[in-house]
């Protein structure tokens, strides 16, 4: 017989786990006979002793096994089903390109996003800052839009990857997040229950990812993208910066709003460009085309897609079959992305080149204006955030704001201005270009 606390033994003290014991304790625990307690310890053991490939591959197996898997051969025999998947980071919007993109390269898309998770922001929460957007649908809602226009953004529900849902709370929680074999399961378990035949990660590196060190970013992708093709889903990683915001806004609302310009031919090229060779490099991965010609003629097709409007057309299709209203994305007359809130500009300390923006600090701070959660139960304020951001590398006189910052009225705080302030460094001579892309895995 097997008993939790036998297992937790075996992994504080550095033995291997076997595909039973694994087993046991992710079934266990979605279906409650193993505490939260236990499978904290547990957590915990794993975080301080790691696990080798083949447990993580244990335990990713038994993680999907815990809710339902989409298998979309019987549904939609045929077509390619494809994603794009960013470990997170801030002002990290090209999920909401990304996804209008592969759909007129002719993919289907069933893109399960997450919510904002610590300093880092949520594809859903974006999303949801639009009147009327739903994404917590069951499952048979999600696989009906995703049938119907090709694509949707969906969230996590009970009977999808529970025993992540449940997992991920108390890592939250217990200090066991930056963890490579329980990020690989957390991860992969999510986007091999979407029955994908490609996926591309976006493993963010810098001073605002999960992974803030290059070679610990690295080696998270080598993981991710050994468990995936192992499960048989095509999988490569591109290693991205975030040692700075993506793009010039960060804040729930006012991502979308960068996001509709980028669709609409316009808004920060950074934003633009990122978007536009994940989504070229998901196309080629998708038709099984590996060589850097494919991926090129890939990027030519996105860059189409997006200039002759086709990318816009569709995302207001998917945003209008999840609910939101055609008057507030086309004419952008309601302001439901300014309303109860008043801009601050936040001047530098001194004036100089930027070197460096401590971009986890961004981040929280747009946590502490409302822009994101400290418990999971609390509400979002969707319009507060920053924009016009400036980045690393540009010249800022004293007189020159590093950004706007819209505060909810009332709720404008010298405190936070000063921690965005002092997030930002200045100095005399420029700092070297950090490449977007900095390497494919
Ligand atoms: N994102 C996830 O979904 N899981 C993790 O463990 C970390 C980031």
């Amino acid at each position: 017989m097997l008993l939790p606390q036998e297992i937790i033994r075996h992994k504080r003290d550095g033995l291997k786990l076997s595909q039973s014991e694994i087993e046991f304790m992710i079934s266990g625990f979605v279906r409650g006979s193993v505490p939260d307690y236990q499978m904290s310890a547990l957590a915990m053991a794993i975080f301080l002793n790691g696990c080798d490939d083949q447990e993580t591959a244990y335990l990713l197996h038994a993680m999907i096994a815990s809710g339902k898997k989409y298998d979309w051969k019987a549904s939609a025999p045929g077509r390619i089903f494809v994603d794009k998947h960013s470990t997170g980071g801030v002002g990290d919007k090209t999920s909401l390109v990304i996804l209008p993109l592969l759909i007129c390269d002719g993919f289907s898309v069933p893109m399960v996003a997450g919510r904002g998770l610590g300093h880092t922001g949520g594809t859903l929460d974006k999303l949801e800052s639009l009147p009327g957007f739903k994404t917590q649908v069951d499952a048979k809602t999600f696989e009906s839009w995703v049938l119907k226009e090709h694509g949707a953004f969906g969230a996590q529900t009970e009977d999808f990857v529970p025993a992540d849902k449940r997992l991920y709370s108390l890592r939250d929680v217990t200090a066991t997040v930056e963890s490579w074999p329980l990020i690989t399961a957390s991860i992969m378990s999510k986007k091999l229950a979407e029955g994908l035949d490609a996926l591309v990660l976006d493993v963010k590196f810098g001073s605002g990812a999960l992974m803030q060190n290059y070679d610990d970013a690295k080696n998270l992708a080598h993981k991710l993208v050994n468990a995936g093709n192992a499960a048989g889903c095509r999988t490569i990683a591109a290693l991205t910066n975030m040692e700075e915001p993506l793009g010039r806004s960060a804040g729930n609302a006012l991502e979308v709003i960068e996001c509709l310009d980028v669709l609409q031919g316009a808004g920060p090229t950074d934003t633009r460009e990122l978007s536009l060779r994940l989504a070229a490099a998901t196309a080629a991965l998708g038709r099984n085309e590996t060589t850097e010609m494919h991926r090129e003629k890939a990027y030519q097709r996105m860059k189409d897609h997006l200039q002759s409007g086709r990318a816009y057309e569709v995302f207001l299709k998917i945003a209008v079959q999840q609910g939101a209203s055609l008057t507030d994305l086309e004419r952008r007359n309601s302001k439901w992305y300014s309303d109860g809130v008043a801009t601050s500009p936040i001047y530098p300390v001194s004036s100089g080149f930027i070197t460096s923006i401590d971009t986890r600090a961004l981040g929280l701070a747009l946590i502490e204006m409302g822009g994101g959660r400290v418990r999971k139960e609390d509400s979002i304020h969707y319009q507060v955030g920053l924009t016009e951001i400036k980045k690393r590398g540009e010249y800022v006189s004293k007189d020159e704001p590093l950004c706007l910052a819209h505060f909810s009225v009332g709720n404008k705080s010298i405190e936070i201005m000063k921690k965005i302030q002092a997030s930002y460094t200045t100095g005399e001579v420029a700092p070297p270009d950090i490449p977007l892309i900095r390497e494919w895995i």
